[in-house]
């Protein structure tokens, strides 16, 4: 993103108006405030202090540093000004059935052996009685358990460069940081509540938004990151949403603080309960735990009690609801209006997507950064690039629900015995046929991750490769032992968690 864009033909973009200052509307004034030239273009930014952010996205993905290396955010102070801690993947408690548990990593398992994928191996082994847990060949999954931290080699001939890592962060810290970065490159930022939107006559595109002082804004492109509220997208250009509620049926949150345990953990968990599931995640200066649930089989009280009853450390505040449907517009893209984050659609923080989905079409809408002449074709692909992240990241989060063992509550018997899409159905048939996984490299969950999943939900193929039986059973046996130890050996020589956080927020600050 080195590139400004060139804004001098005379249908070139003269101002941009973004609505809303959530980690929606402040990751995309800092990425176009790279590429724009705002003597050229202005970049204004909208948000009501008194309506406020949702700020409940606190856990990442690995790709979030493509956003962070195009945008030219340093890391350390990144993580100190968001107390941000490290993330090496989330752990799943009880989803395949109660007592059971696995990671789904930022990292590979085992090492291919003889040109095959290592599960098949595994799978093999298991059935002749090895009872290493398949977590028990994964660095991050060693590390983690035992709560320490490094950043990954870089010598690919090293175990510990198997890895890569995402962040927690603060997610009211993360939109301060970012509005900072932004202002500082040119970025203006207007306080207060929109009342009204103003299409133009001829055509319905947008022309301007009318705050409570009355002020009125004008605009050739409005970015929509209202949130859920979805001020200009919904309300005023009334793009219908598509509910998947029936493939992912949580509708309810609610978020209680805690304080820090003892033992700085660098994954999410995400633990099953009768009707849901709760997270917690890690962070310098407090802990982040919620509930998501659904309401059609329980209330917000029972919610709130069971939250309450898991959180390892005491609440520190009170509980803070939210309400939510699973779904995307018909239209992220439509006439002058791109709808970045919650006002274009919700899956629920399972796999902790939804920061990256915005980072997804932020990049996407550079791409194809329109004039004013608004091309069909630029909106058309970017609908449809954007279409198919959701699509895939939504089967990757049905297939928890749905391969599940559990028949302990009503919610969880509709969840086994759903119907699910196709693309999904079909992926789990694959997998259990033939220990393979059908995906394609454009996607952004990829073969180890659908087979941690897969395996970790208690998905066994019925077949391995077969490649795997021209190898003596007793070899293989004794490389995947070898692994094992040097998993052991590489994950017990790292430094705790802790202090990783501690020397590399020091660092920062002793540099700033
Ligand atoms: C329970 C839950 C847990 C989540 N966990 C994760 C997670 O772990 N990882 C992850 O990646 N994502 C997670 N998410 C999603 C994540 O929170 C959002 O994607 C992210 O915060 C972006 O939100 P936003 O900026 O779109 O909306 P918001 O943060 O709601 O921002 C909306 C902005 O619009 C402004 N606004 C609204 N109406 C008006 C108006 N009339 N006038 C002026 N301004 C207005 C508001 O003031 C605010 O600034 C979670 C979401 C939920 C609900």
């Amino acid at each position: 993103m080195s590139d400004t864009h060139q804004t001098t033909t005379p249908q070139a973009l003269r101002r941009v108006v973004i609505v809303g200052g959530g980690t929606a509307g402040w990751m995309t004034a800092a990425a176009l405030s790279v590429v724009i030239d705002k003597e050229r273009c202005s970049i204004e930014l909208i948000e009501s202090d008194a309506i406020g952010i949702v700020g409940v996205g606190e856990a990442t993905i690995p790709a979030i540093h493509d956003f962070n290396r195009k945008v030219g955010l340093d890391e350390q102070e990144l993580m100190r000004a968001t107390c941000a801690t490290f993330k090496l993947g989330i752990e799943f408690v009880n989803w395949s059935k109660h007592g059971d548990s696995y990671m789904h990593p930022f990292g590979r398992y085992g090492f291919d052996i003889n040109g095959v994928a290592f599960h098949h191996y595994w799978v093999d082994q298991r059935q002749r009685g090895n009872s290493v847990p398949f977590g028990e060949y994964c660095i991050p999954y060693v590390a983690g358990k035992q709560a320490r931290f490094a950043m990954p080699h870089t010598d690919p001939r090293s175990v510990l460069s198997t890895y890569s890592y995402a962040y927690h962060f603060d997610a009211s810290l993360y939109a301060k940081y970012l509005r900072k970065i932004s202002e500082q490159r040119g970025v203006v930022r207007t306080e207060g509540r929109i009342i009204d939107v103003s299409l133009r006559a001829a055509d319905g595109f947008i022309e301007a938004v009318t705050l409570e002082s009355g002020q009125r804004i004008e605009g050739d492109l409005f970015i929509d990151c209202s949130g859920f509220r979805a001020l200009l997208i919904g309300d005023a250009l009334g793009v219908d949403y598509e509910s998947w509620k029936h493939w992912l049926p949580c509708d309810r949150a609610v978020a209680l603080p805690s304080r820090n345990p003892d033992v700085l953990e660098p994954y999410t968990r995400a633990t099953a309960h009768p009707a849901g599931w709760q997270w917690r995640i890690p962070l310098q200066h407090r802990t982040g735990n919620g509930h998501v649930y659904c309401s059609d089989y329980m209330s917000d009280d029972e919610a709130t009690a069971i939250a309450l009853e898991h959180l390892e450390t005491e609440a520190i505040d009170d509980p803070r609801y939210l309400k939510f449907l699973a779904g995307k517009r018909r239209r992220m893209w439509h006439k002058n209006c791109v709808a970045i984050g919650l006002s274009g659609g919700f899956l629920e923080p399972l796999e902790s997507t939804s920061i990256y989905l915005i980072q997804a079409a932020i990049m996407k809408l550079i791409e194809r950064f329109p004039d004013r002449e608004f091309c069909a074709n630029d909106s058309a692909d970017f609908n449809a690039q954007i279409e198919r992240h959701f699509c895939q990241i939504r089967d990757f989060i049905i297939l928890h629900y749905k391969a599940t063992q559990r028949e302990d509550s009503d919610f969880w018997n509709y969840c086994r015995t759903m119907a699910i899409p196709e693309s999904l159905e079909y992926r789990m048939r694959v997998f259990r046929e033939s220990g393979r996984v059908a995906y394609s490299k454009r996607e952004l969950f990829i073969e180890t991750n659908w087979i941690a999943v897969l395996l970790g939900q208690d998905i066994v193929p019925q077949q391995t490769d077969m490649r795997v039986t021209c190898t003596p059973p007793d070899r293989i046996a004794t490389q995947m032992h070898q692994m094992h130890e040097v998993m052991k050996m590489a994950a017990a020589s790292l430094p705790t968690h802790a202090e990783t956080v501690a020397r590399y927020c020091a660092a920062s600050q002793a540099e700033a």
